[in-house]
């Protein structure tokens, strides 16, 4: 039965870290998150000059367009100051055209200001344009090494699925069974777990001097009263054989 609790908690273990790179696997999109939210932190000033530039290139576009519309309504009135034919259809139409042709001259000073301001941001943009082109380096260097550790967590997952096959292909079926069976039921899919001091370490429930001799002899499988996972026994010179046990 020793080498059975061995197998027990050498497969523990391996399940314990499964879980572990699991979790690590999962996060990869909210870890990723956070990396390029980083940058985006730092180039937050950077961005700002960019929606700076990009707001007053799109502002005389549009200017521009009004200012076409604005001609055309100027010609209209134009042609309706020469067809006119009374003084009423002559007043309204010089009134119309003026208007236009003031509100084109509105229009036009402020795309210089619009042009102004572009060329302005664009100059800034270039004195920040190394320490962005840094910032994107490092962001890139980042993801790289982010998609590496992904790559050997993966790599190490594969490894440790085949290594749980066969330790639980190893161990007796019923014994298996039951390690299966406890552990989808326990919180933290941790089956087994260390005797310490008298008591289980998982639960923290005190052990009755006879189980806790017959664990330490490991003769037989046994399990905690409380919450039944398997009990092993560490000799004190050996502590390190612990690491079967995580907190549940
Ligand atoms: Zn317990």
């Amino acid at each position: 039965m020793k080498a059975e609790l061995a197998q027990l908690i050498a497969l523990q273990h391996t399940d314990t870290n499964i879980r572990r790179l699991e979790a690590e696997l999962n996060a990869i999109p909210q870890r990723r998150a956070e990396i390029e939210k980083e940058f985006e932190q730092r180039a937050f000033e950077f961005r700002a000059i960019e929606n700076r530039r990009d707001g007053a290139r799109q502002e005389r576009t549009r200017l521009e367009t009004e200012i076409a519309e604005t001609r055309t309504k100027a010609q209209h009135a134009e042609r309706a100051l020469m067809s006119s034919t009374n003084e009423k259809e002559y007043a309204a139409a010089i009134r119309e055209a003026d208007a236009a042709r003031k509100h084109i001259s509105e229009l036009e000073t402020k795309v210089l200001e619009q042009m102004e301001a572009f060329e302005g941001a664009d100059k800034e943009i270039a004195e920040h344009e190394s320490q962005i082109t840094q910032l994107r380096a490092e962001l890139e260097a980042k993801l790289k090494a982010f998609e590496e550790q992904t790559r050997t967590q993966a790599d190490q997952l594969n490894a440790l699925r085949a290594e749980r096959e066969r330790l639980a292909t190893e161990l007796p079926k019923p014994l298996a069974a039951m390690y299966n069976r406890i552990s989808t039921r326990i919180r933290g899919g941790v089956a087994v777990a260390e005797a310490r001091n008298s008591s289980c370490s998982a639960c923290f429930m005190s052990l009755r001097p006879h189980v806790m001799s017959q664990v330490r002899l490991g003769e037989e499988i046994i399990t905690c009263d409380n919450c039944n996972r398997i009990l092993y026994y560490v000799p004190a010179e050996h502590p390190k054989q612990s690491s079967a046990q995580t907190a549940n």
